[in-house]
């Protein structure tokens, strides 16, 4: 990519560029190779960047809603004018191909565009002659919105949406490892919004942990692993932060035994290594029955065949390198632990030789049930094929998970389907596809995936507080 995009990128704190002392490098995870450099935010920053946020709150959140709306429209037009440009930063710093780059940027754009539809409009509790009750949702204040490395623009704009249409202001936070596409979403907006509505930051672990903590911030929404879920929660206690927690998932998908492999294995391998597999709300266990299972994973050993791994650059390219060399040697060691007790390797696909945090496509079968990959989520392209004898056995071992994201049901009788999606332990079943996902549909996790959710009304609601007025009449 153009060196010099990527080069001259700044941190944004109220509306200027803010000048970095420190700097990180920028891995293509392609090449494994440093490909540019990153600001990182130091201690003073951090709190410049709060102080910031907290001094735009006041006339931000009184102003009107419909004034907040056109500055996120006028947003939205000038991301769009700049999709080419940031879809590029983000292949070089994600991996991912660059046609699946571009449709993430607009997909997020579309998804923060739609909060310019919802209103927060009072509602009437009680109208008597002697009381008037009214509801009204006020916004919090500065919000700590911090982001994963799998869809860095995605989850960044699923926030903004949502927390200035409801008249927060915020400080952004991109994973220390993909800042690049987030900073240019930061310098895009400076000139839109009023300085210090929208701040972004980099860092790592140490400069979220300190957003976390710093008093001034009242709400974060955050995208990310369930330990650092755990740990936001804790340390958010001390000020009783508000929280938005979307985390970790081990998705189970249960194939019934009537339906064709052939029909339903495209759309079950993407359902699991679409992003290569980095994808909270993937399919990470797959439960067959075993009528099906000799048909079904030769289906999908057929389709594994056909995928395209290599640069994101590269024309025809469908699936890229994993991230980062952490989250690959944890592939490398989840894989291994499962096959050292006795775990079949069903398939193992192809990688590009050369350096590059490549990891082949990987089915495994007759997982034993104290493999590590069993409970704990295999964020990559690797796949749990699990065999069962009656549905609700499957159903029993689908539910019995730390996580509670996503879940779904694989059937030709869709009757039947909505009667088992509806007893599986998820924040969403879906049947006959897995992910799916909509602006006008919330999106969030039960049990350890997480606390509230992202998108639609339920999604905005959740960057307000609820104020009541409460008259008694004369
Ligand atoms: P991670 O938890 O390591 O990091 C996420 C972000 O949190 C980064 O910006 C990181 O710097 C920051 N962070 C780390 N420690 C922190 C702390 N103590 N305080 C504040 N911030 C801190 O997660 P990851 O490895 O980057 O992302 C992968 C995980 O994200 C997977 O578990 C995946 O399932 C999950 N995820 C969930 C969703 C969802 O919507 N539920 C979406 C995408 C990814």
């Amino acid at each position: 990519m153009d060196m010099a995009i990527s080069d001259q990128l700044t941190m944004t704190i109220a509306g200027r560029a803010a000048a970095a002392v420190d700097f990180v490098d920028v891995i293509n995870p392609a090449t494994a190779e440093p490909f540019t450099k990153a600001p990182v935010a130091n201690p003073l920053q951090v709190n410049d960047a709060v102080a910031a946020a907290k001094a735009a709150f006041p006339a931000w959140s009184a102003a009107p809603i419909a004034d907040r709306k056109s500055a996120v429209r006028t947003f939205a037009a000038r991301l769009r004018e700049n999709i080419e440009m940031l879809a590029h930063l983000l292949t070089s710093e994600q991996g991912k191909p660059l046609p699946n780059a571009k449709s993430e940027i607009n997909g997020a754009i579309a998804f923060m565009e739609s909060y310019c539809n919802l209103n927060l409009e009072p509602e009437i509790l009680r109208d008597k002659a002697e009381q008037y009750v009214e509801l009204r949702r006020r916004p919090l204040g500065p919000v700590a919105a911090i982001t994963a490395w799998n869809y860095p623009v995605l989850l960044c704009l699923w926030k903004l949406g949502p927390c200035l249409v409801a008249g927060n202001t915020v400080v952004v936070k991109p994973a220390l490892v993909t800042p690049l596409a987030t900073l240019k979403v930061g310098e895009l907006a400076r000139d839109i919004f009023p300085p210090g509505v929208i701040n972004v930051i980099n860092g790592g672990n140490d400069v979220g942990a300190a957003l976390v903590r710093h008093p001034d911030i009242r709400k974060v929404a955050f995208t990310g692993s369930t330990a650092t879920g755990k740990r936001i929660m804790a340390d958010a206690a001390p000020t009783l932060k508000r929280l938005t927690l979307e985390l970790g998932g081990n998705d189970a998908g249960i194939v019934l035994a009537d339906v064709d492999p052939k029909k339903v294995a495209n759309d079950i391998f993407w359902a699991k290594f679409s992003n290569c597999g980095q994808v909270c709300a993937a399919l990470k266990r797959l439960f067959v029955p075993e009528s099906l299972y000799d048909s079904l994973i030769a289906e999908l050993v057929n389709v594994a065949k056909s995928v395209k791994i290599g640069d994101g650059f590269t024309d025809g390219v469908q699936m890229g390198p994993i991230q980062n060399a952490a989250q690959h040697a944890r592939l490398v060691a989840l894989v291994a632990d499962a096959e050292k007790r006795g775990a079949t390797v069903l398939y193992v696909g192809e990688v590009p030789k050369g350096p590059g945090y490549w990891f082949p496509i990987t089915l495994l079968g007759d997982v034993p049930p104290d493999a590590a990959i069993v409970n704990e989520e295999a964020f990559g392209p690797v796949l749990a094929v699990y065999k069962y004898k009656d549905p609700e056995e499957a159903l029993a071992r689908a539910n019995a998970s730390a996580y509670g994201l996503g879940a779904s049901v694989w059937t030709a009788d869709v009757r039947a389907g909505a009667a088992l999606a509806e007893r599986m332990e998820a924040g969403t079943t879906w049947v006959n596809q897995h992910p799916s996902m909509g602006p006008d549909i919330p999106f969030g996790g039960v049990k350890q995936s997480g606390v509230g959710v992202e998108g639609a009304r339920w999604g905005l609601e959740e960057y307000t507080s609820i104020h009541v007025v409460n008259i008694k009449k004369n």
